[in-house]
């Protein structure tokens, strides 16, 4: 899960229009007044099109619209711009009707995960903070197994990242990298983009490639050989993915 920020709210949804769709399922619940295009459009292009928890990619048709607050319970929030958010039909399920107003749910629009949730080297994710929040939030929503899932579509993106950061590592330990610099950086970068926000699971898959040992080391490597200018499209990248990245527990 990533730190998403929160679009601005479709001009279809006007006030006029909120009082009408809320009344609307007040009188029938059954009504899904939240499903409308523009909305449903607006939070994918916002979740970068993945679910907003666990950060699946899904295809379009498995995300679906949620209600941070339970609209079961909190029915005047059914189209509540702040409420809306995208999730697949696993961490929907998952948080049912959880009372968020009761019970400290961490919502990655206003908070950022990685303050509450890190990963362990078997590729488990952990709660961190000492409220014990990061630990509901993995309680609560991957739960009935998903965290052992998702642990293992962790390991199965990372293991040829690692491989090839392995074998980097080998063709450059001993070299001086000279004009091999360039296609070392291309190489780190290539990694580095299948692990920005835009893919999936990259809260993860970050932590695991920035505290990768040969990628630490190949990183040093390419900052001492080459300038700053030269090495931008890589610094853009790898800041975007320390940005993201969940704490690494080791
Ligand atoms: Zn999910």
């Amino acid at each position: 899960m990533i730190k998403l920020v929160r679009p601005i709210k479709p001009r279809q949804l006007d006030e006029e229009t909120i009082s009408l769709l809320t009344q609307r399922f007040i009188d029938n619940p059954n009504d899904s007044v939240w499903n409308q295009p523009y909305i449903k459009e607006a939070l994918m292009k916002s979740s970068h099109e993945k679910c907003c928890y666990c950060e699946c990619k899904s295809d379009k048709g498995d995300l679906h619209i949620e209600h941070f607050h339970p609209k079961s319970l909190y029915p005047n929030e059914v189209v509540c711009w702040e409420n809306l958010l995208l999730s697949c039909s696993k961490c929907n399920r998952a948080k049912g009707t959880l009372d968020t107003v009761t019970n400290r749910l961490v919502n990655p629009y206003d908070d950022d995960p990685k303050e509450y949730i890190g990963i362990d080297k078997n590729y488990i994710l952990r709660g961190i903070d000492k409220n014990g929040i990061g630990e509901f939030f993995i309680n609560s929503i991957y739960k009935n197994g998903y965290i052992f899932k998702l642990s293992l579509y962790y390991h199965t993106i990372y293991t040829p990242f690692q491989i090839d950061l392995e074998e980097l590592y080998k063709n450059y330990k001993i070299k001086d990298i000279g004009r091999n610099a360039y296609s070392l950086v291309s190489k780190l970068c290539n990694i580095l983009e299948m692990v920005q926000s835009n893919k999936p699971y990259s809260a993860a898959l970050s932590a695991l490639v920035i505290n990768n040992p040969n990628f630490i080391y190949l990183k040093t490597k390419i900052e001492n050989s080459l300038s700053d200018d030269l090495i931008s499209d890589f610094k853009f990248l790898y800041n975007e993915a320390v940005k993201n990245a969940l704490k690494y527990l080791t």
